[in-house]
This record gives C-alpha cells, sequence and structure tokens, in this order.
C-alpha cells in the first residue's frame, strides 16, 4: 500500500554549534510524501522550512535520525531532488541558453542535443524567444523561470521550491504561480511530487494538497491540514476561508506571548530570540486597524484588509505581541490595553510608549549597555555585527541589527549615522552620566 512512497524524513533532528552555543534548527520531524503530492511547508521565518529542505535535499545531513528516498538513505546529494531557491544566482555573462545548458553539462550531458534539449526546457518556462538573452535583460520574474528551467533539466523526480516567490513582485508571482500549477497538473514534466516551502497562507492553500506548518524555537511540525478543494482554487470561497483559518492558527498559537520568552542578550546564556523585521509603521497600522474591533479579530481577514503580504503581516504581529501591544490566540488577535493606548496616542506619548517596551527587548538592551560602557557612548556597528555573528548567520545577524536600530531610533534610545556606520546612544538616553575618560 505504501509502494508510492518517495521520500520519508524520519525522527530528523538537526543542532547547529556546540557546546553551551548549540541551537536546535529543527526537532523530530516526521514526514511522508507520497508520488503525486504537492505538500507546502509554512512557518514563521527561522522554523527550520530551510533547514529541512536543506537536509531533504542531502545538502546537509541530519544530526538525529535519517532521511530516505525510495526506501534508501540519503547519504550527501540526493540525486532524485532538486532545489529551486528564492532568487537563482545565474551567470550574467552566459545567455538564458547557456544557463540552462549549463545545469545539462553539470549532470554530464556534453552532447550536440543539450541545447535543444534547454531550449525546450525554456519553450516549457514561457521564455520562448529569450534564449540568447542575458540575466540583466531580464526581469525578476523571468530570471526566476530561468532558474525553474535549470532546476528542472535535472529531470528530478522530487521539486523542492524554498519560497520560489517571494522575491518577485505580485503580479509576476502571480502568473508564475499559475504556469507552474500549469505544467504539475499538466503531467509533461516528469517531476512526482513537489514541496514548496512558502511564507504564504493564501499561496500555500491554493496550489498544495497537504500543508505542513512549522513551529519555530526549536522547529517541529505543529500541524497538518490537508486541502481537498480541487483545481482552480479561488480565495472567495468559503471553503477556502476556512482552511486560512485553521492555519493561521495553527502558526499563530504557537508564537510566544510572554516576555519571559524575550530570550536572552548575545553572548549571555540561552538564545537570543530574533527580533521579528517589522517596522513601527507597520505595528501603528495594525494596531490602528484593530483597534476598532472590541472582540478577537480574524488573523486571516487582515491580509486583505491591510493589503499585506502573508510574511510582513506575521511579523508585525510577532511584534505587537512581544512589546505585548495584542494577544494572539486561535487564529484571533486582539489589542492589549496598552496597544490601544498607543493606537490612540500622539506622536510623542507613542515614541515613549514604546520606548518602555523596546528597552526591555534583550537585543536593544544589550547594545544599550555596550554603548554606555563606553565614554563617548557610540561604537562602530561593525562591533555589534561581529558580536552577533557567533549567533546568526550573516545575513541574519545583519537584520536584526537593522530591525534593533530601527526600533531603538523611534524610541530614541538608539541612533545610528550612516556616513561613519556608527550606532550611538540617543541623545535623550544619556542622562546616567557615563564614565569620563
Ligand atoms: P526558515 O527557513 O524557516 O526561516 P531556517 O531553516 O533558515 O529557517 O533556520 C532555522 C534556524 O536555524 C534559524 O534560527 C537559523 O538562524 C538557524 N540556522 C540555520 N542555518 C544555520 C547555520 N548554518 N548555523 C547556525 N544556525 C543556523
Ligand atoms: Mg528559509
Amino acid at each position: 500500500m505504501n509502494d508510492n512512497v518517495l521520500l520519508k524524513v524520519e525522527h530528523v533532528t538537526k543542532i547547529f554549534g556546540q557546546g553551551d552555543r548549540k541551537f536546535t534548527a529543527v526537532k523530530d520531524i516526521n514526514l511522508t510524501i507520497h508520488e503525486g503530492e504537492f505538500v507546502a511547508l509554512l512557518g514563521a521565518s527561522g522554523s527550520g522550512k530551510s533547514t529541512l529542505l536543506r537536509m531533504i535535499n542531502g545538502l546537509i545531513s541530519p544530526t538525529e535520525g535519517a532521511v530516505y528516498y525510495r526506501g534508501k538513505a540519503v547519504h550527501g546529494i540526493n540525486p532524485y531532488s532538486t532545489m529551486v531557491f528564492q532568487s537563482f544566482a545565474l551567470f550574467p555573462w552566459l545567455s538564458v541558453l547557456a544557463n540552462v545548458a549549463l545545469a545539462l553539462e553539470a549532470r554530464g550531458d556534453m552532447s550536440q542535443e543539450r541545447f535543444s534539449r534547454a531550449e525546450k526546457l525554456i519553450d516549457l518556462v514561457g521564455l520562448d524567444g529569450f534564449e540568447s538573452a542575458y540575466p540583466r535583460e531580464l526581469s525578476g520574474g523571468m530570471r526566476q523561470k530561468v532558474g525553474f528551467a535549470r532546476a528542472l533539466a535535472v529531470e528530478p523526480e522530487l521539486l523542492c521550491l524554498d519560497e520560489p516567490f517571494s522575491a518577485l513582485d505580485v503580479l509576476s508571482a502571480e502568473s508564475l504561480r499559475g504556469e507552474l500549477m500549469e505544467l504539475w497538473t499538466g503531467g509533461s514534466l516528469p517531476i512526482k511530487a513537489v514541496l514548496m516551502v512558502s511564507h504564504n497562507i493564501e499561496e500555500a492553500v491554493s496550489m498544495a494538497d497537504r500543508v505542513i506548518v512549522l513551529g519555530k524555537e526549536p522547529g517541529r511540525i505543529v500541524a497538518e491540514i490537508v486541502i481537498d478543494l480541487p483545481h482552480p482554487r479561488s480565495a472567495k470561497d468559503s471553503s477556502f476561508e476556512v482552511l486560512m483559518d485553521r492555519i493561521y492558527s495553527a502558526i499563530a498559537g504557537h508564537t510566544q506571548l510572554e516576555m519571559s520568552e524575550v530570550g536572552t542578550a548575545p553572548g549571555s546564556p540561552g538564545l537570543t530570540r530574533i527580533l521579528p523585521g517589522s517596522s513601527v509603521g507597520a505595528l501603528a497600522g495594525l494596531l490602528e486597524h484593530i483597534s476598532g474591533f472590541k472582540a478577537p479579530y480574524d488573523i486571516y481577514k487582515l491580509e486583505s484588509e491591510l493589503g499585506v503580504e502573508t510574511a510582513h503581516l506575521v511579523q508585525s504581529i510577532e511584534m505587537a505581541e512581544m512589546l505585548d501591544f495584542a494577544v494572539v490566540k486561535s487564529g484571533d488577535i486582539q489589542i492589549t490595553p496598552l496597544g490601544l493606548a498607543f493606537a490612540e496616542a500622539s506622536i510623542l506619548t507613542r515614541k515613549e510608549l514604546f520606548a518602555q517596551r523596546a528597552r526591555r527587548v534583550p537585543m536593544i538592551q544589550w547594545m544599550i549597555q555596550m554603548l554606555k560602557a563606553v565614554p563617548s557612548g557610540e561604537l562602530p556597528w561593525k562591533v555589534f555585527y561581529t558580536a552577533l555573528q557567533p549567533e546568526f548567520p550573516d545575513e541574519t545577524a545583519e537584520r536584526q541589527l537593522d530591525v534593533a536600530i530601527d526600533w531603538g531610533r523611534y524610541g530614541e534610545l538608539l541612533d545610528y549615522d550612516d556616513r561613519d556606520e556608527m550606532v550611538s546612544l540617543d541623545v535623550s538616553n544619556r542622562k546616567e552620566p557615563t564614565v569620563s575618560a
């Protein structure tokens, strides 16, 4: 009965780092994918979606447990699967045709026919006529199509997509989604199953047969929802909405509420809680909007009401939760008295309310302490960046600093000068005398 099982992930755990810097990125994941299935992986950023995908493709190996492909344990690169990333690194000096042909060459196909094969793939993804164009002449959506063509060139059985549409503008993403669905349902591809990481609930519900929700810290499966709606699907159907609501509640129910869970300062034992990548502007917009609702309000409705992407909305909601401006439960959000005060306050009071909460965020606290320890009250951005690097991968470290500085600036706790890349204490935050030299 299980002979159509393609992929089996068994009790997989991935731990990064060593000693007291150990970090469990995903914990005890069990997952089976059958032939013919389109599975979507959803979860807040940092919930281990990319890590899981990289293990499935054999780019990294699990710390515990194993990945099986057609019953055989995956060791090293899985030759039956391939990955499409958020944005593809195309070779700028090669034409579209050469970029795709290169993927064939990489698997040892040096035949003259490789070019006609590449051409077919280019047609397949809808880039007919662009064979001789160079990457810089293409739009983001078209470049991503070349990425798809390259991934398809290896004729993978399992196509893994890591947020393949999230770097595209709304229209390009929409049209590329449509084309992928056409390719998939049309059966013109050798692909037997698709596993897609998404940040967008509507995208997952409109495309997948099954949605798996990951929670974070540690990354683990918290819900699995079967989407048994016929294609094409419409987000306006009530059955579609019901599923959206269920998934939102699975996701939102796993973001943390308590201040005690905001983590520790960088460099001290324990985990530094990742700051959600949202701005004060987005937070204010969210709070103003929900301040009108007395009762808990359906989160999924906010996406269209506010006209924001799921990813951004989830981050703003996390920010609101982290600062105690809102409470989230079972897919509903409700503003707290503090959040209401913020929403209704003048700009000055807003800054004060915000500063009171933001200075309790360990990352910001840590920055303030570092700055207070130097007489000048300022330190190069690089110093913070270097200190954060052991805790976060490069990109995350940079983003985390950006967020912390952005919040700190709004709350008039921190300041940042672009020209000399110096972070400083805001003048109003220097009341305590600093040790003078
Ligand atoms: P997602 O794709 O869901 O956003 P990731 O799989 O990229 O999440 O990351 C999950 C967690 O593992 C994050 O906290 C991330 O910082 C951490 N992580 C990922 N890769 C590494 C690595 N190579 N070293 C240390 N930590 C990592
Ligand atoms: Mg990721």
